[in-house]
């Protein structure tokens, strides 16, 4: 496979590959779009097993972010960095040191954070190099944890879910969370604090007890969440939860959850339609965490203090956006997860025709 035959492969302008002989440093930087603002998304750092793997998870990711930040309505484009490597064994302060290199030679166009296997403390090596790095500790414009406010956004976007599949609040209503690490464990809070009865899987006990002793959750077994008599499936774990075997066990009315890549393919988002599950789209509904480090971007390159208050207004705003999402959905009986990726494309092609124009 080469690059332009890839699947993934979209358009993306630029797909840059590094290696730095020193620190062993393996890694490619994928820049899909930037016609709404420089690129940003995290870094994951992961022991692909081929680079092939790892640029198809780079371009695939990369695209991605263009989609979820058009969607949040941020003037970013989108982008991912992938080294490649196991984040246990074969991390130092210089592989970070020269991944920021990497980062400061892309030229701004491409601003990184944490994803799987990067933590704060390994970015604080890469900012020595550049200063397109968001997701530190210890400054003015630090973010923190986005976490809550994701869960924020997935909470509020479970309440507009409820309200329009079901016509009633969340008193009462039974949400099946699968995962309740970061984002789940914020989201039952919220939820139990709603009224909802709680049914939680995980396969981490101590996670799991935590939150059931906060919330009065019902725990079952990792398998058996799909199986649950509940209204909202919120899938707060890993990517695929909803595919040709899950499906059709869900009872739930609404899926709506903080994880990425929910739907196993594109096939199994019209299917969900065709169940009748009204299915808010995972990069819409838990935009609250780029919003959040978008928050930090926008303090660094003002130098001022980060604003909570802006992050409120663009949590708003998105859930407008879901809101638009659905009401499309419903006029032009199309799944809902086909409505979002005409809208972000339609999002980012406007503001490539500005830009051309410009
Ligand atoms: P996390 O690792 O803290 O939590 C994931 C939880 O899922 C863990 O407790 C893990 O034990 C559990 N889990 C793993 N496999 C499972 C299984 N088979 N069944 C049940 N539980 C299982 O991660 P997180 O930060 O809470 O993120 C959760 C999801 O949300 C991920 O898909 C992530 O990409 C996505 N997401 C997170 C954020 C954020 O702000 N953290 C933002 C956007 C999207």
């Amino acid at each position: 496979m080469t690059l332009f035959d890839s699947p993934a492969f979209e358009g993306h302008e630029g797909v840059h590959a590094f290696f730095d002989e020193k620190s062993g440093l393996k890694c490619i930087i994928a820049v899909h779009s930037t016609a709404r603002g420089p690129a940003a998304g995290g870094c994951r750092m992961w022991p692909f097993s081929s680079a092939e793997a790892a640029l198809e998870d780079a371009l695939r990711l990369s695209r991605a972010m263009s989609y979820k930040n058009a969607m949040a309505d941020l003037e970013l484009g989108g982008g991912k960095a992938v080294i490649i490597g196991d984040s246990h064994t074969q991390k130092t302060p210089a592989l970070f040191e020269a991944f920021g290199q990497a980062v400061e030679d892309v030229g701004g166009k491409y601003w990184t954070a944490e994803d799987v296997g990067v933590s704060p403390g390994d970015l604080m090596h890469a900012r020595k190099h550049t200063r397109y790095v968001a997701g530190l500790e210890g400054h003015s414009g630090a973010s923190g944890d986005p976490s809550p406010v994701t869960a924020e956004g997935v909470f509020r976007g479970i309440t507009l879910g409820v309200r329009r599949a079901l016509n009633r609040d969340l008193d009462g209503v039974t949400v099946a969370i699968q995962g309740v690490g970061h984002v789940g464990a914020y989201l039952a809070d919220k939820l139990h604090a709603a009224g909802a009865k709680l049914v939680i899987a995980d396969v981490n006990e101590h996670a799991l007890r935590e939150v059931a002793e906060r919330t009065g959750a019902r725990v079952v077994a990792p398998g058996a969440i799909f199986d649950v008599n509940a209204e909202v499936f919120a899938p707060c774990a890993l990517g695929g939860a909803v595919n040709e075997d899950t499906l059709p066990r869900l009872r739930a009315k609404v899926i709506a959850g903080g994880a990425n890549n929910q739907l196993a393919s594109p096939e199994i988002g019209r299917a969900v339609y065709a169940h009748g599950i009204l299915y808010l789209p995972d990069y819409v509904i838990n935009g609250g965490g780029i919003i959040n480090v978008a928050g930090e971007i926008r303090a660094l390159e003002r130098s001022e203090a980060f604003d909570p208050t802006w992050v409120e207004s663009k949590l708003a705003r998105l859930m407008q956006t879901l809101d638009e999402v659905l009401d499309r959905s419903k006029a032009e009986h199309r799944p809902s997860s086909e409505v979002a990726n005409e809208m972000a494309k339609a999002r980012i092609g406007r503001a490539a025709e500005q830009k051309a124009a410009a």
